[in-house]
């Protein structure tokens, strides 16, 4: 007997109406209904009329990176939390040792883990460290921390603060003082035209930024390794060494926000291992626990850790930093199975193959559909741009990009894509199915991405 079997769905329907706020959602949507997903498998999911879909959005928010139905994880979460639920994080935990152990094999040159519960939270930590940094080291000036136009990096008002995406910001203000914004490094809406160094440009463009606010008041710089909501944008070529050699010149410390992009998402343990830099702090969240627990980690190198320590007879010179359901052992539980079928099965190598397979597919479409003005990706992380014209790459109405979300629903295909994220730039569909997807599945996707186009009215 589950809680719920003595409602309908109708009834489940009725109170959901009357009582659940639902998160990016106007009430003249909600009025009409919501789907009700009841059960999952794999990349499949059901919703209550018994309709199958085949799940190319990882939960709708690139989050369920190992599939839906996973027992291991499951039995793992179950068997912690019979023998301890919880004691605060100030205290051990066998899942909390083990998962950040092997989580840092993972990472070379990272040394600790800091745990909370959600992405937002993991970035207010990285903001946290990098203004105590200013206070003990540098008399409180060097507190500034610049984020990239196009970036997204939470939703609480410090992570929004960063956040380089008018639509998620507009109301909100005002914001954290000294988070200042530098231009995106998005090669296809080039800020130089047609060069060949672009991502050293791009780059410098940070540079620029930093001269203009004074180095010695900027204190960190937060990107991500690609850019997911802001439209799937990968770094160009020479950014990423470029941005960690600015950094390090001007002493600010590189925070890389791998929510998206961590745990496999890219065909790397991480994006940023892609690119070869070693980033200061690194946080994480989705792919963690895939949705099984909430968890999410800020993992810092050691000199980061040692510079928030107790000294020179400061009793508050260490981080004083705390999160409530950072100490839940249902998320490192989760964490660590969800780590383990990631190694056993060979998802990441899985991740890299199959994700380059749908790259090619995609691209086989770009020749097919002059709608299509750019497709980008890395590992099982896609995005397809839609424009008027590919000369001009005028972006299409937001109306033309949910009229190919729908339409992929209706064949049984969920898909995701940037929503109120820019006022022009809702335009992009992204793709981001579990690592475990098969190639026929991949199949599937590009069967009805094929129909679905061959049918858009502009
Ligand atoms: N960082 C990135 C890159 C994200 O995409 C998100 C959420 O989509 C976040 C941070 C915030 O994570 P959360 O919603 O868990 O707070």
């Amino acid at each position: 007997m589950s809680q719920y079997s003595e409602y309908t769905n109708e009834q489940i329907h009725t109170m959901d109406k009357a009582h659940v706020w639902h998160h990016l959602t106007p009430a003249a949507a909600a009025e009409k209904g919501m789907p009700l997903y009841v059960k999952g498998e794999g990349l499949h999911l059901w919703d209550a009329d018994d309709n199958c879909y085949l799940d190319a959005s990882a939960g709708g928010v690139w989050v369920t990176n190992v599939g839906y139905g996973r027992k291991a994880i499951v039995d793992a979460i179950s068997e912690q939390l019979m023998e301890l639920n919880y004691f605060a994080g100030s205290m051990a935990s066998k899942p909390a040792a083990v998962f950040a152990s092997r989580l840092l094999e993972k990472m070379p040159g990272m040394g600790k883990v800091f745990y909370s519960s959600s992405g937002s939270e993991a970035n207010e930590k990285a903001f946290k460290m990098v203004r105590q940094i200013s206070h003990k080291k540098y008399g409180g000036k060097k507190r500034k921390i610049l984020y990239r136009e196009r970036d997204y990096h939470g939703t609480t008002i410090a992570a929004l603060s960063a956040t380089g995406q008018s639509q998620r910001r507009d109301h909100f203000g005002p914001f954290v003082p000294d988070f200042v914004e530098f231009p995106h490094c998005f090669e296809y809406r080039s800020q130089f035209g047609d060069v060949e160094d672009y991502g050293i440009k791009a780059a410098q463009l940070m540079e620029e930024v930093i001269l203009q606010e004074g180095p010695d008041t900027v204190g960190g710089v937060i990107i991500e390794p690609i850019t997911a909501g802001g439209g799937v944008i990968l770094p160009p070529e020479g950014y990423m060494a470029e941005i960690q050699r600015i950094c390090r010149k001007y002493d600010i410390l590189l925070i890389v926000d791998e929510v998206v992009c961590g745990l496999g998402r890219t065909g790397a343990w991480f994006g940023y291992q892609h690119y070869g830099i070693q980033p200061d702090i690194v946080t994480m969240a989705k792919g963690v626990a895939s949705g099984y627990a909430a968890i999410s980690c800020t993992v810092t190198t050691d000199a980061v850790y040692q510079m928030l320590q107790e000294d020179n007879g400061d009793k508050l010179g260490f981080f004083r930093d705390i999160s409530t359901y950072g100490g839940c052992l249902a998320g490192p539980a989760a964490a660590l199975a969800n780590l383990n079928i990631i190694e056993e099965e060979g998802l990441i190598a899985n991740c890299a193959h199959l994700g380059e397979v749908l790259l090619q597919g995609l691209h086989a479409l770009k020749e097919k559909y002059p709608m299509i003005g750019d497709v980008r990706g890395k590992g099982l992380f896609c995005g397809i741009e839609l424009v008027l014209n590919r000369e001009t790459k005028e972006p299409v109405d937001e109306a033309v990009a949910i009229q190919i979300v729908n339409a992929c629903k209706e064949a049984g295909l969920l898909i995701g894509r940037t929503n109120r994220s820019f006022e022009t730039f809702n335009n992009i569909l992204n793709m981001s199915p579990a690592l475990c997807i098969t190639a026929e599945q991949i199949e599937d996707i590009l069967n009805i991405l094929d129909r679905v186009f061959a049918k858009v009215t502009l």
